[in-house]
């Protein structure tokens, strides 16, 4: 019962600013024919295309870049979960410039996008990822966990930051594209304002501002209402759904993730994916898909 493959049915683009250069950025997006994946291009090095998969993955831990032959694109975390979220499989992304714009620090604008171009069914089937076995990452208090089970990805979020507006917030959601535009993609990145300060000073974030980030200080938050109630992990899920989209193919199975950040999901992707890679024997109980598919490099 695997869905059909996805692209987009027309070229769209977009502009806003770069988070870290703070200059004007577009992002122009293109259909693409099956097996493409996301395939990023920055027009300066177009004889470079960085696909967004997880050899290619750099992370800070407050963003992931991806490179190719020392080019690279920062700040994709939020596109790649756009399309994630939507279930757009296929599409070739030209950037120009060294980074995504940053929009509103949401994924809602890049949704908007894509229902705007509306999505193309394609003559071939989605073979999603999963695993026979747990795999458990901790790192101290922070760690992530993986179970098998399910038809799709179930995401669990908890997040625990010692500051008055967010606190402790937990987080449930069954990923399903009809729900993801008003759930999940609406949720800002967030920011303390002694970490922005910090960033600033090394020359990056640029081109944050209160119009794309929820930024709080020791008070209260400086950038107007939130959109959810738990709007911090919401946005959370909404990072580590695009984290994982650098598997290259949807995951199915049960997602446990505390206090994790960029760094973490991506080194627990890449644990997954080697376990994915792993002879079928060691993959836990005999499945077949798992055995059949292994993993993309
Ligand atoms: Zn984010």
């Amino acid at each position: 019962m695997s869905r059909a493959q996805t692209t987009l049915r027309t070229t769209v683009s977009i502009e806003g600013v770069g988070l870290h250069s703070g200059h004007p950025v577009r992002a122009t997006f293109r259909p693409a024919p099956p097996e493409t994946g996301l395939l990023f291009v920055r027009m300066d090095h177009k004889e470079t295309p960085i696909p967004a998969l997880l050899p290619s993955a750099s992370t800070f831990d407050y963003a992931t870049t991806l490179s190719a032959d020392g080019v690279s694109i920062g700040t994709v975390e939020h596109l790649l979960s756009a399309a994630a979220g939507e279930g757009l499989d296929n599409c070739v992304v030209e950037i120009e410039g060294p980074e995504v714009p940053i929009l509103d620090g949401s994924a809602l604008p890049f949704v908007r996008l894509f229902h705007a171009a509306g999505f193309e069914r394609q003559d071939a089937p989605v073979r999603p990822l999963s695993l026979g076995r747990e795999i458990l990452f901790e790192r101290g208090d922070r760690s992530i966990r993986y179970s098998p089970g399910g038809e799709g990805l179930t995401i669990t979020y908890e997040i625990d930051f010692p500051h008055p507006l967010v606190g402790k917030q937990k987080l449930t959601w069954a990923v399903r594209p009809e729900e993801y535009a008003a759930q999940i993609a609406p949720a800002r990145t967030f920011g303390f304002l002694a970490e922005v300060e910090a960033l600033r000073a090394r020359g990056l974030a640029r081109g944050g501002s209160l119009q794309n980030a929820v930024v709080l200080d020791d008070q209260g938050i400086l950038s107007g209402p939130l959109r959810f109630r738990d709007e911090f992990v919401r946005h959370k899920v909404l990072d580590l759904l695009g984290d994982l989209s650098l598997l290259g193919r949807p995951l199915r199975g049960r997602i446990h993730a505390r206090k994790a950040g960029h760094a973490m999901h991506v080194e627990f992707a890449r644990a997954l994916s080697a376990a994915l890679a792993a002879p079928a024997a060691e993959q836990g109980e005999p499945d077949s898909a798992a055995r059949r598919q292994g993993a993309r490099p």
